[in-house]
């Protein structure tokens, strides 16, 4: 028994299962919703420029460029801003430093996986809010009492967009615990909660660099709210790792937000192949959620969706598929460059055109 030596709360965790990062070459790979296209020139750039002999010496431990780039970004102030290594560990901070109270956190029962694993992780009580029939959230259903609210807007795995209107309401009513929007899919068709953030000072908004910024392998995320809920996570961030942004990571971070036009060209590209993407689904037989996201949530009308992720996998495409009640016959499939949706919609053309399972 080798996990005797374990600490206790070790053996009740369950841990988030990312989405798989194969060791193959060669696969048309869409399933973790990375951007198609690269980080932008100007971002590699920076990095080179930053591979020096300063990286003997610890990087700011405040990023204080970041935080300005993102503040003059979004016509906000550094004080309203909190960057992360990657938006899963600002989302980590912000459970450990503003959801432990004794009432519940509310989220949607479909939903980004992580929430509940970070509950576990801290030992927060939850209640889950089931989406409606079509995957929409229903803003009136978080009304009642709760020691935080959250969810992804547009939220995953659907890709549906809640509008801003609706935020606005909710935050007009629950104003005695912190309600988190998660971004990290905003850039792809919705409008930013952060033009809040002025007017209700329990509402924090987080954002990744991974996705719409195609730097998921340089783990940048950040938080954006009122000054005394940013204080609380540098208090947890300063509690358990200085650094989490090295030098590199802040330089092509702040590249990333100067350089605007290659960010909205690759978005404007990847919205462009969301839309084709859709009409071919479509055409093959299959229902689409509508997407304000860089994926799309989509099930057949007739073919089981594991049966379907499966055989995809034979033609080496790989999507994602949850085995989780209500979406089980559901595929996560993310917007690839044309050429990939192109191999996608050609394999799917080639399975479903051979005979059905015959179970
Ligand atoms: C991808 C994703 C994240 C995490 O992003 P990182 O910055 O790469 O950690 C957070 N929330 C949602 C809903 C995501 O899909």
């Amino acid at each position: 028994m080798n996990n005797r030596y374990w600490s206790p709360v070790v053996h009740r965790l369950t841990p988030y299962v990312p989405g798989e990062q194969p060791k193959l070459a060669n696969l048309v790979k869409l399933n973790t919703n990375e951007n198609p296209y690269g980080p932008s020139p100007r971002v590699l750039e920076a990095i080179q420029a930053e591979l020096s002999d300063a990286l003997r010496l610890y990087p700011d431990p405040n990023a204080d460029r970041l935080k300005h780039a993102i503040a003059d970004y979004y016509g906000i102030t550094p004080a309203q801003v909190f960057t992360g290594n990657g938006s899963d560990e600002v989302l980590a901070h912000l459970f450990h430093g503003l959801f432990q109270h004794p009432a519940p956190l509310l989220f949607p029962d479909i939903t980004y996986s992580f929430y509940p694993v970070y509950c576990g992780l801290y030992g927060i009580d939850y209640e889950t809010v089931p989406l409606a029939a079509d995957f929409s959230l229903r803003v009136a259903d978080y009304l009642r009492p709760n020691g935080g609210i959250i969810f992804a807007n547009p939220n995953a795995p659907t890709g549906c967009l809640l509008p801003l209107t609706d935020i606005d309401w909710l935050l007009q009513r629950n104003r005695d615990s912190v309600i988190a929007i998660d971004e990290a899919y905003i850039d792809f068709g919705g409008d930013s909660a952060i033009t809040l953030v002025n007017r209700y000072p329990n509402l924090l908004v987080t954002q990744t660099l991974s996705k719409s910024r195609s730097l998921a392998g340089l783990r940048v995320g950040l938080a954006v709210g009122h000054p005394q809920l940013i204080e609380a996570l540098e208090r947890i961030k300063n509690s358990f790792n200085s650094y989490p942004l090295d030098r590199l990571a802040i330089a092509g971070a702040v590249a990333a937000f100067a350089d605007r036009a290659y960010f909205e060209r690759t978005c404007q590209a990847v919205i462009a192949s969301r839309a084709e993407l859709v009409t071919a689904l479509t055409v093959l037989g299959f229902e689409v959620l509508p997407s304000a996201a860089n994926f799309v949530f989509a099930r057949h009308r007739h073919r089981d969706a594991a049966a379907l992720a499966t055989a995809l996998r034979q033609r080496s495409v790989i999507v994602r598929h949850f085995r989780q009640p209500r979406i089980e016959q559901f595929l996560r499939i993310t917007v690839g460059a044309p050429e990939q949706n192109a191999a996608l919609i050609a394999a799917l053309g080639q399975i479903l055109a051979e005979n059905p399972p015959c179970n």
